[in-house]
């Protein structure tokens, strides 16, 4: 049996942007997401049942989904408290993504002090990042600057790689190396999007200069292998899927269901590719 040792948790289903690529509210997707009841409390004592049965030393999750968290951020910070003590231990890795336009000095003070790993998005150069992510470069670069403040280093970054990055590569790349932090890349997929092939290109050329995360078993979106199915669970509308992209792919369990009774059914398949794409037919 293979232990699930990563989750990720879609507290909420709204954002207060309408980025250009977003996959999670394209008018196909929307049908999906829902406002469905999920107590989010079951799921983290699931998790936490789930770390001391296995014993897992690091359980590494997510609050990331389908929305922005910040807009939730009063639940987000008691879902944290809750497992706090796991976090000051080490046994939880816990992390968000933001897009960073409604971040204020308490909320990065109490990331900090809880070891919350605050990721922001952010699509590089400002002509880049203001046509696809609604003109909101000067706040993310205040929020940016906030951070290094409070923290004493750069946040990491997460980036999504279109057409028009690909053809400003050297310039996307010497933004990031100023601050020296962690990059997540990500593949832009429909419209606008790339191939995995000018993907990997880019993340070739990118990590001889950054930190460029790059996984096993994760995600041909960021560079890795397909991991759905492995051991990564995405909880979003009340429901468990195999990853946060494939929400209009069957659920796999409902969200209450103990982690270990989590177990999709993922035929055998070439995980340089990405599983969604084959079980939809799906080409970009
Ligand atoms: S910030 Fe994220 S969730 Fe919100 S519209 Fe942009 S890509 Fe979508
Ligand atoms: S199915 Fe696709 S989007 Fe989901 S983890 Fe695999 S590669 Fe990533």
């Amino acid at each position: 049996m293979i232990i699930n040792t990563r989750a990720c948790i879609s507290i909420n289903n709204r954002c207060n942007l309408d980025c250009l690529y977003c996959h999670f509210h394209t008018p196909e997707k929307s049908v999906y997401i829902k406002k469905s009841d999920m107590n989010i409390f079951i799921v983290l004592d699931n998790i936490i049942n789930h770390i001391e049965k296995y014993n897992i030393p690091v359980f590494k999750l997510g609050f990331v989904g389908n929305g922005e968290p910040l807009l939730d951020y009063a639940s987000l910070r008691e879902y944290i408290i809750y497992i706090g003590d796991y976090i000051a231990d080490g046994r939880i890795s816990a992390y968000t993504i933001t897009n960073a336009t409604l971040l204020n000095a308490e909320m990065l003070e109490f990331f900090r002090d809880y070891k919350i790993n605050a990721g922001f998005s952010i699509d590089g150069i400002p002509e880049i990042h203001n046509r696809y992510r609604c003109n909101t470069h000067d706040t993310v670069m205040n929020a940016v600057e906030m951070f290094r403040i409070i923290n004493g280093h750069y946040p990491a970054m997460n980036c999504t790689v279109s057409r028009d990055t690909i053809s400003r590569t050297e310039e996307t790349i010497a933004f990031f190396e100023r601050f020296g932090s962690r990059v997540t890349f990500s593949r832009m997929i429909g419209k606008n999007g790339i191939t995995l092939a000018e993907f990997r290109k880019f993340l070739d050329k990118a990590e001889s200069t950054l930190n460029v995360r790059r996984g096993g078993y994760d995600c041909t979106m960021y560079g890795g292998m397909c991991g759905a199915g492995i051991n990564n669970i995405f909880y979003a509308d009340g429901k468990a899927y195999i990853c946060g992209n494939c929400i209009d792919l069957p659920a796999t369990a409902d969200y209450d269901t103990p982690l270990d009774m989590i177990t999709p059914d993922i035929p055998t398949f070439d995980r340089n590719k990405c599983f969604r794409e084959i079980y939809r037919g799906d080409k970009y």
